[in-house]
């Protein structure tokens, strides 16, 4: 079990108001649209270019576009968009916020947790979404039934997502943060590594 004196709401608060950590994930979702641009169509072997389409996330982040690519070669016109550190899936909400509210929500008591939704427009059936998320669709994906061995002692599932953050020592500086939506970004293709097995 996780202790609750270690839940910090005041990290999750910090890392939600801070525009540079905003601004470093879009930088990464760059470098990773430009890395999968240089490397051209999966299907054809065409040229991709930019197809970026609009996304903007509620509750925190001023971002506007998802980055993604399109196969240029006739007859192809494949869409590509590669893994993200800023959208969780099809999530309307920024995928931090949906970490870092999650995991918080975990250790605060209901009047704290009801302060924070309110703050960030996120009402009670989307945070009981989020936790349904996290402890079924999440713990049953391929993705986490291969990551999770990667983990010792391995992680506790029902406390998911908070138990992701300790683990990454989130608290501690915002680079171990974009560590933790790194690890995440595969499930960011759903169609992917979010299929549910068995
Ligand atoms: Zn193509």
């Amino acid at each position: 079990m996780v202790s609750k004196h270690i839940v910090g709401e005041s990290w999750c608060r910090k890392y939600l108001a801070d525009q540079e950590l905003f601004q470093l994930l879009e930088k990464v979702d760059a470098d990773i649209i430009e890395e999968a641009r240089s490397k051209g169509c999966l299907l054809c072997g065409g040229r991709l270019h930019r197809g970026d389409y609009e996304r903007k996330p509620r509750g925190g982040p001023q971002w506007e576009t998802r980055f993604s690519l399109c196969c240029a070669e006739e007859g192809c016109r494949k869409r590509h968009t590669p893994p993200s550190v800023r959208f969780l899936g099809r999530k309307v909400y920024a995928g931090l916020v949906v970490v870092l509210v999650s995991a918080m929500s975990l250790g605060l008591k209901p009047q704290r947790v009801q302060c924070l939704r309110e703050a960030l427009g996120v009402d009670r059936r989307t945070l009981e979404h989020w936790r349904q998320w996290w402890l079924v669709n999440f713990v049953q994906s391929s993705f986490w039934r291969q990551a999770r061995a990667r983990f010792m002692p391995p992680l506790c599932q029902e406390t998911l997502p908070l138990s992701l953050c300790l683990s990454f020592a989130v608290q501690e500086r915002r680079d171990r943060l974009l560590d933790l939506l790194r690890f995440l970004s595969p499930i960011t293709a759903p169609w992917v590594a979010m299929q549910q097995v068995g």
